[in-house]
């Protein structure tokens, strides 16, 4: 960033609500990061201010064409009173893929990444430290030149918000019931797929909400040309253990590459459990399934970390996976994955990156 950070606390600390009563992304904290873009200019005036509404013109591009992109990371707080983040140059390397498929301006990514450990040293007193939860951090970017063309932006708002949250799901690390979608689709390889956009999550919610209705808690999406291979679920990325090996789709050019999915790819690798990514057809899963070669199935992201999948429902066909149980693979990665982030564990591929406090 050209310009130093500029720092406006707040006068109104909010009340912090009660660890339990958490949830996932309900409550925000006392400041927030902004920077402005202007063509000609770049990235300018960046500020942590208090937590605040924005303001934007009703003809802002974002609100018309979608030109937007988002991140999600968490930071933890470590018993001995550390805070942790994890892999945070990850997340921002991938915006800034996903900006660039947009045709959003690219963030530098050092200062970018400063800016996110001076805002959570402002707030550190909202990062929990109780089991499972954590500091959830979600970065984005939004179109505001006030203009009705279809044409990249020419000015554009870069914000860090964030939100203390408990476990993703209420019901805890339980194996969750999901439905394989025959009819919709979320992206196909040319499209914005790869990218973290908005869009992808809107064209999802018809989907999202009819599955629901049928007691299933999210959508596992097949590809948009064959309606075949196994793409993600949601906003998680997807694994299954057949026969002793480990499989994920292929990053084909329509699915999210997950920070989660390529830690679990190097914690399998570094423990000699046989991984592989290819394409996975739906026909293969269940059969798989009926020969008794589908041992454990689970998807993995951010919010939830490793989420335990006990049944699929395609085209009424119901596969029950390890008797609708949380499988031991699946389990031993959990806890060695959110131990490593907690810090309670070792962290033999220096993904924890300490968020040091540079403002006192
Ligand atoms: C964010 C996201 C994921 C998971 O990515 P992580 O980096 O592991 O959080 C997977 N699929 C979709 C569609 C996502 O938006």
């Amino acid at each position: 960033m050209p310009q130093s950070l500029k720092i406006e606390l707040t006068k109104n600390k909010k009340q912090q609500p009660a660890v339990d009563q958490l949830g996932f992304g309900n409550h925000f904290t006392d400041h927030m990061f902004i920077m402005n873009y202007d063509a000609g200019k770049g990235w300018h005036s960046p500020r942590i201010i208090p937590y605040q509404p924005i303001v934007l013109d009703p003809a802002a591009k974002v609100f018309h064409y979608g030109q937007t992109i988002f991140e999600g990371l968490k930071a933890y707080k470590t018993d001995d009173g550390r805070v942790l983040l994890f892999r945070p140059q990850k997340n921002i390397e991938r915006m800034n893929r996903s900006n660039e498929r947009l045709s959003v301006p690219e963030l530098d990514i050092e200062p970018t990444i400063d800016a996110l450990k001076q805002l959570i040293a402002v707030d550190q007193d909202w990062i929990p430290n109780a089991p499972s939860t954590s500091l959830y951090i979600r970065p984005f970017v939004i179109a505001t030149q006030p203009q009705l063309g279809v044409a990249p932006s020419t000015q554009y708002q870069f914000i860090i918000i964030m939100s203390p949250v408990g476990a993703y799901y209420s019901e805890g690390v339980n194996p969750v019931k999901i439905f394989v979608e025959s009819h919709y689709v979320r992206s196909v390889k040319g499209g914005v797929g790869e990218a973290k956009t908005a869009g992808n999550y809107a064209a999802g919610l018809k989907a999202q909400e009819l599955a629901s209705a049928k007691g299933y808690s999210q959508v596992l999406w097949l590809d948009g040309v064959h309606r075949k291979y196994i793409e993600e679920v949601g906003s998680m990325n997807v694994f299954f253990k057949m026969n002793g090996t480990v499989y994920t789709p292929a990053l084909t050019g329509s699915i999210l590459d997950g920070i989660t999915r390529n830690s679990i790819i190097h914690l399998l690798k570094h423990w000699n459990i046989p991984v592989e990514e290819r394409q996975i057809t739906i026909d293969e899963l269940y059969e798989a399934g009926r020969n008794g070669q589908l041992e454990e199935a689970f998807g993995t992201g951010t919010a939830a970390v490793i989420s335990p999948i006990g049944e699929l429902n395609w085209q009424d066909q119901v596969l029950v996976i390890n008797g609708g149980q949380t499988g031991e693979l699946s389990k031993k990665l959990y806890d060695t994955l959110t131990g490593i982030q907690m810090g309670k564990i070792a962290d033999p591929f220096g993904w924890m990156v300490e968020a040091t406090k540079v403002y006192a």
